[in-house]
Formats: structure tokens, sequence, C-alpha cells
């Protein structure tokens, strides 16, 4: 059984997250979207409502697996015994950050891959942080987060 890891930080989870994830979950047998437990961020949502998001929005594919780690990646994906890791890839500048840690982590673990992923064009400029500035002052969002996300951001800015 070949399982992957979609990590992130997932602040909340875009539908640019949820294309990736999607077309990773099409590809092997089962997807594990890991959320990262990062004390030096301060994210707008907890551990606990980004995980309870990503559950409500990805429940209909029934091989994706929400979850959340905190530490190295490559531990986790030891423990987990994960095959892949697969990020998604909007710029030249996630590039440059995602080929360092691809290469970090490939020094830390050889056995572990990473795989990329194409950005779907209609997303390729959405992040996380877009979506919590443009929410936040009062931006339409519509489109661009499922409505769940949307509702619950909207609560946060109240
Ligand atoms: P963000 O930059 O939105 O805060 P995360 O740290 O949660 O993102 O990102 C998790 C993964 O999702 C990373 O591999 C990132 O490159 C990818 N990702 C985020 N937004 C998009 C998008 N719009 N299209 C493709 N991949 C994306």
């Amino acid at each position: 059984m070949r399982t992957a890891v979609c990590p992130g930080s997932f602040d909340p989870v875009t539908n640019g997250h949820l294309d990736i994830i999607k077309r990773t979950a099409k590809m092997v047998d089962k997807v594990i979207v890991a959320v990262l437990y990062n004390p030096n961020k301060n994210p707008l949502f907890t551990v606990e409502e980004r995980r309870t998001l990503l559950g409500e929005v990805l429940k209909e594919i029934p091989n994706v697996e929400i979850d959340c780690f905190s530490g190295l990646l490559v531990d986790y994906v030891k423990e987990r015994k994960i095959d892949v890791i697969v990020k998604g890839l909007r710029a030249i500048s996630d590039f440059e950050y995602e080929f360092q840690m691809a290469l970090m982590n490939k020094k830390l673990s050889p056995e572990v891959e990473t795989i990329f992923m194409m950005t779907n064009n209609e997303y390729s400029y959405l992040s996380s942080s877009v979506i919590k500035e443009t929410c936040k002052f009062k931006g339409c969002i519509d489109g661009l987060v499922p409505d769940k996300v949307k509702d619950a951001l909207i609560k946060k800015f109240e």
C-alpha cells in the first residue's frame, strides 16, 4: 500500500491545497494530510480548528486521513511508514524554499522521496495568508476557499 503525506500549516485550507490533496488521492492508496504544529508561528486557527475544517471539506474522499505533527517531517514520515512527501509548487519563490527543504530531508533521510505537483493555474496565486488578509478587510474570497472555511474566517474576524 502506497501512502503519501501532504504536509502544511493549512491556516486555513484553501482550494489550492484541496486541489493538490485530491489529485494526490487519485495516485496513491492513502493520503495523510498532516497539519504542522509550529509554536513559533502565530496562527489564526488552532491546530484542532484546522484539523476539523480539513476533515469537513475532505469527508467525501475516503482515502484521506487528517493528522497533525510537530518536529521533523522526516521523523513523522518514518514513524507513520509513509512512502512519499507531496508538495504543491506555485511559483519560483516556492521552488527555492521547497528545493532546500527536499534536499535537507534527503540528507536527513535518504530513503524518503519528495515529489512536487504543479499548482492548478486557477489557484496559482492563492496562499492562506492572502486569503486571511483579504477576508480581514472584507474582500471577496468566494470560490477560493470552501464555504465552511469562508464562514469560519468571517467568524474569526467578527
Ligand atoms: P500556505 O503557503 O498557503 O500557508 P502551507 O504551508 O499550508 O501553505 O502549504 C502546504 C503545501 O501546500 C505546500 O506544499 C504549498 O506549496 C502547497 N500550496 C499552498 N497553496 C497552494 C496553491 N495555491 N497551489 C498549489 N500548492 C499550494
